[in-house]
């Protein structure tokens, strides 16, 4: 998702690399999920065997890549890493699984995008450490079973809701991730700060962490920002008012809603008189793919409690009219 975004310049992935948290005590936030995994880690750990495998679900950027390289990390293994859309033939999945050595720990992202023939693979693979490889095609074909060690699958998705079923039950553990609250975001904030050399205050602080959107990594690329903003215009202190002045720079506004958040608000109310509409046409309306707004947008602005998603479509509510200087008609959702 990184890619996506226009506040991203080319070197930075680097230094996302050095912002993870690297085990499970420099991971910020998310309370219920630490202290889950950590249960499910030492279970595990003391029994001698692989833990279960683990489904990781949430909005993108609140640390699911992360977490999967904390698990291999405190467990003391290797990790794998690819993606649902990476494993589009089965023999790439095979290969890989066929490769793995006892207790790696195997991450795919995007697990929810995998094909078809592949997620089938998968689940003979999570369940009995085996996959049957098929050799030849036709009447002739035969199958081959192949034993493989026993490993953890971490599963990342941003939309748990598409997973099937049978993959759903393969897994022994499945941690929400949920959006940040702005005390924890000023945390991440200020372990980047330390780890890039920003002269962060505690006002800007507060400030950046309440406009990023309950996401770790939109937190550490505004922080980026907002120091290009300090050393370029001041004296590379970051406060309370050089944030405000950086940040208005790159449109993200006080709530810290991105142009596209705006964008889509601002179809919905204008375009469509607040809803309901569907997402796909709203999609269209902005000139964005159906899955960005979907993912990246909605869950955030249902949070923030300025779109309500209806069986009939998508609606503004009274706050999403007044947050654009707008009045609300007298039906609109609280
Ligand atoms: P996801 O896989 O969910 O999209 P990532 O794990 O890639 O998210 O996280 C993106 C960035 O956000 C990381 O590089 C890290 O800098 C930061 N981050 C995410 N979660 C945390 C956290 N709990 N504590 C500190 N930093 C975090």
């Amino acid at each position: 998702w990184g890619d996506l975004s226009p506040l991203v310049a080319p070197g930075e992935r680097d230094d996302e690399t050095s912002l993870r948290p690297r085990t499970l005590d420099e991971f910020v936030g998310q309370p219920r999920v630490r202290e889950q995994l950590q249960l499910v880690l030492q279970g595990a750990t003391r029994r001698g065997a692989p833990p279960d495998h683990v489904l990781l679900s949430g909005p993108p950027g609140l640390g699911k890549t992360s977490l999967a390289m904390i698990i291999a990390a405190e467990l003391g293994r290797p990790i794998r890493i690819t993606s649902g859309p990476a494993l589009e033939r089965a023999g790439d999945l095979a290969a890989m699984l066929s490769n793995l050595v006892e207790g790696e720990v195997m991450f795919i992202d995007e697990i929810h995008r995998i094909a078809r023939p592949a997620e089938e693979m998968l689940y003979l693979a999570m369940e009995d450490f085996r996959v049957d490889v098929v050799v030849g095609k036709g009447p002739g074909a035969t199958s081959i079973p192949l034993e493989i060690a026993p490993f953890t699958l971490v599963g990342a998705t941003t939309r748990s809701g598409s997973l099937t079923g049978p993959l759903r039950d393969r897994f022994g553990f499945t941690a929400h991730m949920e959006f940040y609250v702005p005390e924890d975001l000023e945390l991440v904030l200020r372990r980047s700060a330390v780890i890039l050399g920003v002269d962060l205050r505690p006002d800007g602080a507060e400030e950046i962490a309440g406009r990023s959107r309950g996401t770790p990594r939109i937190a550490n690329r505004l922080l980026r920002r907002v120091r290009d903003y300090a050393e370029v215009r001041s004296d590379g202190a970051v406060d309370r008012a050089t944030a405000r002045a950086a940040l208005e720079v790159y449109d993200v506004d006080e709530l810290g809603l991105d142009r596209l958040d705006r964008a889509v608000l601002t179809a919905l109310v204008r375009s469509f008189g607040g809803g309901p509409v569907g997402v796909a046409t709203l999609a269209v309306a902005v000139g964005e793919e159906q899955t960005t707004v979907e993912e990246v947008c909605e869950p955030y602005l249902v949070r923030a409690g300025m779109l309500a998603r209806t069986p009939r479509g998508r609606v503004a509510t009274a706050l999403a009219w007044s947050h654009l200087g707008l009045t609300a008609p007298t039906d609109a959702p609280g």
